[in-house]
């Protein structure tokens, strides 16, 4: 048994500047990054950094960008087997100029991550058969991301969701009862329920209503807060760990990276959860996205200290 993943994979071009240009303007900036990103392949490099195994299925794209991306994920053990190339698209790209106060813009071409569908899940069927926990985002097409649910779910393996980026438009009913775990952040929450949690107890009260409307296990994550949980045997709160956070991106992906590889290890749900909740913490210590999530025994070391 294994995890699987199945989202998008990008190259992150990041600029880091001493403030935003305008438009119209153009501006120095100190230096610049070429990394790994994607919210499926953030989660799959996570999980895989912890010693999971994880099939990651995805679309690249012929471009220049594919082979760094690709060199990427084989340098933190990833099997390359289930990526797929895209001949007429582009590889996801993600242009990124970050200012001194870390605030940001974001340009992002989708490229090849838009055109996946049911072939990819088709590919994979194998892995996906083989698969106990399966993650997915909102990254590519999601009639392809319940298709390979379905696959997963028919033997009794777990879903679950990170509805994100946010879905302007809310999810519709039938996505929740489609998988087993949601585990949207405020914002996302507050597109999908119609008002915003801001504390924790308004976390929770957003996971039961969410659990309302089908979702099996609902996770509210709160950023430097924590997170709420509702599920059938388990509602309560879970403050974030306190640490010296410096660059948030990516640290749900951690967070759902985590999840899956501590719910794999069949660890109990609260359990878990603080398990991922100690991957996201950690995650903010660092800069980057795939380069900030921790190994396991980092993790441990943590949680001991804890
Ligand atoms: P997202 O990146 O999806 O917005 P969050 O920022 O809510 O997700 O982070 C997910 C989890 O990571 C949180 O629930 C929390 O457990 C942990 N986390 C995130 N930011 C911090 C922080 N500044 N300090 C401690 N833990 C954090």
């Amino acid at each position: 048994m294994s995890i699987a993943v199945f989202g998008s994979i990008n190259m992150d071009v990041t600029a880091y500047m001493r403030r935003l240009p305008k438009p119209g303007e153009t501006l120095h900036g100190h230096e610049y990054k070429l990394g790994l990103g994607g919210k499926g392949a953030n989660q799959a490099v996570a999980a895989r950094k912890l010693g999971s195994d994880v099939a990651f299925i995805c679309r690249l794209g012929t471009d220049d960008f594919a082979k760094p991306a690709e060199r990427e994920l084989a340098g933190y053990g990833v099997d390359l087997s289930l990526v797929g190339r895209d001949a007429s698209g582009a590889t996801g790209l993600a242009i990124i100029n970050v200012g001194e106060g870390g605030e940001n813009y974001i340009s992002l071409i989708g490229g090849s991550n838009l055109r996946v569908d049911l072939s990819d899940v088709e590919r994979a069927r194998p892995a996906l058969e083989q698969a106990s926990v399966l993650l997915l985002q909102l990254e590519v097409p999601l009639s392809a991301s319940l298709a390979a649910a379905a696959i997963v779910r028919g033997h009794g393996g777990t879903v679950i969701l990170d509805p994100a980026p946010a879905p302007e438009g809310g999810l519709a009913p039938e996505v929740l009862t489609s998988v087993d775990m949601l585990t949207p952040n405020e914002t996302e929450a507050g597109l999908i329920l119609g008002w915003q949690p801001e504390t924790l107890e308004q976390g929770l009260q957003a996971a039961r209503e969410l659990r309302g409307r089908g979702v099996a296990i609902a996770v509210v994550k709160l950023g430097s807060k924590g997170l709420a949980v509702a599920a059938p045997a388990l509602e309560t709160v879970i403050p974030a760990f306190k640490v010296n956070a410096i660059d948030t991106v990516g640290a749900g992906d951690c967070f759902n990276g985590g999840l899956a590889h501590a719910l794999e290890r069949r660890q109990p749900l609260e359990q878990a959860l603080r398990f991922a909740s100690a991957c996201g913490a950690l995650s903010t210590t660092r800069k980057g996205a795939s380069a900030a999530s921790p190994k396991l025994a980092e993790v441990e070391a943590f949680l001991a200290r804890a």
